[in-house]
C-alpha cells in the first residue's frame, strides 16, 4: 500500500516537472521534435515499465526523462528528498548528484541541492562527506546559513566532538537564539572532560561559560557546586546551591548528597535551606520533603518529622512519603502489628521499584534516571523529575 502511494506521488511529481520541462522547452523556443518526441518516447518505456510491475526501471527512465531547467529543478530536488526520507538513500545521492552537474543552476539552486546532497550523505552516515559539503555551504549561503549550521553542530554532537561542537553552536546561536539551551550543555561537556583532565581551572571555566549561555542551567550550577566543594570553597559551593533553589527548585534533590556534605562541614544550615525551597515550590519534590523530615527527625524527633510528612501525604499522595512513615514508626509497633507493617512495607517497596521519575516534556520518554539529553529525541534540558500527580500519572498500571 505504501509502495502504491509512493509511486503515485512520484508519478504526480515526475507529471508536473515533464509538463514544465515542455512548457519551458517552447517558452524558451527550443523545438520539441526530435528532442521532445525523445522525451516522450522515454516517458512511455518509462509507463510500459510500470505497467509491467518493474518500478525501478520506470524510476530510472522517468528521471532520464525528465528534463532539468530552472523550473523543474525543484521537482528534481523534491524527488530526491522523497527517496531519502524513504530510505532509498542511494537513488537520491544519484538524483542529486546528477542536478548539481548541470552547468545552469543558479547560485541559489546549486545550493540548495548541495545542502540536500549532505542530507543524503549523514542519512546513510557518511559523515566527513557531508561535513565537507556542510562547510563549503556555511561560506557561500547566506539563506540557508542557520540549517547548514544546525547539520553541522549535529555531526558534531554525534561525534562526541564538543570543541568543535561549541565552535559551530557559537555561531549557530546567532542565528537561532533558542540554541543556547544546547551550547550551554555543549560547555558543560568540556567542563566535564577537563575534570576528567584534573583541570579544575579549565573546567570551572567551562561551566561559567554554560552559564552565560543560559543562565538558568541547572546541569552547570550542580556542576560548579560539587566542583567547589571538591575543592574546599564551601562558600562558592553554598552559593552555586542557593542559586539552584531559586531558579529550579525541582532540581533540588539531585543535590542532596551535596548539601549533606556541606551541612556536615556546618558550613549549611540545611534545615533552614530546605525550608526555603519548600517555600517556594508548590507542589514541592517529595525527596525535598522527606530530606527536611528528616532533618527535624534528627533534631526534634518522630513526632515532628511525622507531624511534617503527614501534612505534605495529605496535599499529595506519595508511596515514597508512606514508605518514610512506615520506617519512621516500626520500632514502635508492638511485634504482632510489626508483621503486618513489613508485608505492607514489602508491597510499597516493590510498587516504588520499577517507577518512573523523570519524563521528556519533548517526546514522553520516561525513566528512572535523569538524563540531561533525552535519549529518544536528543533535545537537551527536555527531562524534568516528575512531581505530584504527574508522578502517579506515569505508571497507572502499578497502582492497579
Ligand atoms: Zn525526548
Amino acid at each position: 500500500m505504501q509502495e502504491l502511494l509512493f509511486l503515485g506521488l512520484f508519478m504526480a511529481a515526475l507529471g508536473i516537472g515533464w509538463f514544465l520541462g515542455r512548457r519551458e522547452a517552447i517558452k524558451v523556443g527550443v523545438m520539441l521534435a526530435p528532442h521532445a518526441s525523445a522525451i516522450d518516447k522515454q516517458y512511455f518505456i518509462g509507463l510500459n515499465y510500470l505497467l509491467n510491475e518493474q518500478p525501478d526501471e520506470a524510476i530510472e527512465t522517468f528521471i532520464r526523462a525528465l528534463e532539468v531547467n530552472p523550473e523543474t529543478v525543484e521537482t528534481h530536488i523534491a524527488i530526491g528528498k522523497l527517496f531519502c526520507q524513504r530510505g532509498d538513500v542511494e537513488r537520491a545521492i544519484k538524483v542529486h548528484q546528477n542536478l548539481l552537474a548541470r552547468p545552469n543552476l543558479t547560485a541559489l539552486q546549486a545550493d540548495r541541492v548541495q545542502f540536500e546532497l549532505a542530507r543524503d550523505y549523514l542519512a546513510v552516515g557518511l559523515h566527513h562527506r557531508a561535513e565537507r559539503l556542510l562547510n563549503e555551504l556555511v561560506e557561500t549561503s547566506t539563506s540557508l546559513r542557520a540549517e547548514v549550521l544546525a547539520d553541522l553542530v549535529r555531526i558534531h554532537e554525534r561525534e562526541r566532538d564538543w570543541p568543535q561542537a561549541v565552535a559551530v553552536g557559537r555561531r549557530l546561536v546567532k542565528e537561532r537564539e533558542s540554541f543556547a539551551v544546547t551550547l550551554a550543555h555543549y560547555h558543560c561537556e568540556l567542563a566535564r572532560e577537563a575534570l576528567a583532565r584534573s583541570e579544575v581551572p579549565q573546567a570551572r571555566r567551562d561551566l561559567l561559560d554554560a552559564l552565560s549561555c543560559q543562565r538558568e542551567n541547572v546541569r552547570a550550577m550542580l556542576m560548579l557546586a560539587e566542583l567547589e566543594l571538591g575543592q574546599g570553597r564551601d562558600a562558592e559551593a553554598r552559593k552555586w546551591l542557593r542559586r539552584l533553589a531559586l531558579h529550579d527548585a525541582d532540581f533540588v534533590p539531585q543535590a542532596l548528597p551535596l548539601l549533606h556534605k556541606l551541612a556536615a562541614r556546618g558550613s549549611l544550615d540545611l534545615l533552614a535551606y530546605l525550608d526555603e525551597v519548600l517555600d517556594n515550590s508548590q507542589p514541592p519534590m517529595m525527596a525535598t520533603v522527606l530530606a527536611k523530615a528528616e532533618e527535624l527527625n534528627k533534631r526534634s524527633g518522630i513526632s515532628a518529622a511525622s507531624k511534617h510528612v503527614l501534612v505534605y501525604l495529605q496535599q499529595q499522595p506519595s508511596l515514597s512519603g508512606l514508605l518514610y512513615l512506615i520506617d519512621l514508626h516500626k520500632d514502635s509497633v508492638e511485634p504482632r502489628g510489626y508483621a503486618n507493617l513489613m508485608i505492607l512495607r514489602g508491597i510499597v517497596e516493590a510498587l516504588l521499584v520499577d517507577k518512573h521519575k523523570y519524563r521528556c516534556h519533548a517526546c514522553g520518554f520516561s525513566g528512572r534516571q535523569l538524563h540531561w539529553q533525552c535519549p529518544t529525541c536528543h533535545g537537551w534540558s527536555t527531562i524534568r523529575p516528575l512531581k505530584g500527580r504527574e508522578l502517579a500519572a506515569i505508571s497507572p498500571q502499578q497502582f492497579n
